[in-house]
């Protein structure tokens, strides 16, 4: 390389030019730098976790993955107006991709987990729970209480190994009584959307497997170690909530009370053919962020987009809006 030509070599005609550095006779290999990117393309996220303090507690969030929810699943609105909200919220349409998450609360003397994942039942993109827990140092004996929003598969499935056995071997599991009366019962079977008929089975199985330690509570019950169980009923029959308080700070937990953040702020009415009662779960939904709004309360919910915290605005017209929580650097 002549004098003049290294003295060219500026960092912006380095970027620009290098059809005049193969002019020049020099190969870009000669830098030790491959001419293409090497690196494969990974394609998925890495660990779904999230910290997050309440006071003196730590909530971590653990992704589960996604499913993605055809319209088809949706009672009201149909599948255009769900498209419509999609396009305001800069999503695509024509399907709904959902993230499911389990919880952790560490209150500093115990480990608790709400809810569980999906296990293998929601497809390949799902069933990262007991990989994330991995990936925190814990093991499912250092779960110490387990609380259920609901009987669902992408709730209680994680608590199950693949043959049906107990994934998390010690504590007692908490859950509202009318939950588990109406998922184990096979009247309710019968009478239910065929969607969730093979749900009834899951239910059964999985309490069979936890016998002994299922605890079951009625209405709002205050659980200890500062969580009280509320109910939101409507998605399911005892689908409930779990507000976590610790030093004067405060989070709901609500579970499917919102499946679609870009669908059911703005408008509460839209719900799911599972709902086993539509009304039931349009007026949970209206309370619960009338009183989050009105509180200023934190808010997560399993499928709100992760890490899934944030707070519900009342608009004049009636309508809400979800504000997701800024990322926290720190925790
Ligand atoms: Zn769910």
């Amino acid at each position: 390389m002549s004098n003049s030509a290294s003295k060219n070599l500026t960092r912006r005609n380095f970027l620009g030019n290098t059809a005049g550095l193969a002019t020049a006779g020099i190969a870009l290999t000669s830098f030790g730098m491959p001419l293409q990117a090497a690196t494969p393309i990974v394609g998925s996220q890495v660990s779904q976790i999230y910290r997050r303090k309440l006071g003196s507690y730590e909530i971590t969030v653990l992704g589960d993955g996604y499913v993605d929810l055809p319209h088809a699943i949706w009672a009201n609105p149909g599948a255009e107006k769900l498209d419509e909200y999609l396009e305001k919220a800069y999503l695509p349409g024509g399907s709904i991709r959902n993230g499911v998450n389990a919880y952790l609360i560490n209150t500093g003397e115990k480990l608790i987990l709400v809810d569980s994942g999906a296990a293998g039942l929601f497809g390949p993109n799902a069933g990262l729970f007991p990989g994330n827990l991995s990936d925190l140092g814990l093991k499912p004996e250092d779960i110490d209480k387990i609380l259920i929003t609901h009987v669902h598969p992408d709730h209680i499935a994680g608590l199950m190994t693949s043959e049906g056995g107990v994934a998390i071997p010690n504590g007692q599991v908490h859950l509202e009584g009318i939950e588990l009366d109406y998922w184990t019962s096979s009247s309710a079977q019968s009478k239910a959307v065929d969607i969730s008929k093979p749900w009834f089975d899951l239910a059964r199985g999985w309490q069979n497997a936890y016998d002994g330690r299922i605890s079951t509570f009625n209405g709002e019950t205050d659980l200890g170690d500062g969580i009280t169980a509320f109910p939101l009923p409507g998605h399911s029959p005892g689908h409930t909530g779990f507000r976590v308080e610790s030093q004067g700070e405060s989070l709901l937990i609500i579970g499917d009370a919102v499946i679609s953040a870009a669908i059911q702020f703005a408008n509460p009415e839209a719900g799911a053919i599972w709902d086993t009662s539509a009304e039931d779960s349009i007026r949970s939904r209206k309370t619960l962020f009338d009183m989050a709004a009105e509180d200023r309360t934190l808010i997560t919910a399993t499928h709100i987009p992760f890490p899934s915290f944030g707070y519900v605005d009342r608009r004049a017209d009636g309508s809400y809006a979800y504000v997701p929580e800024e990322w926290r650097y720190g925790s």
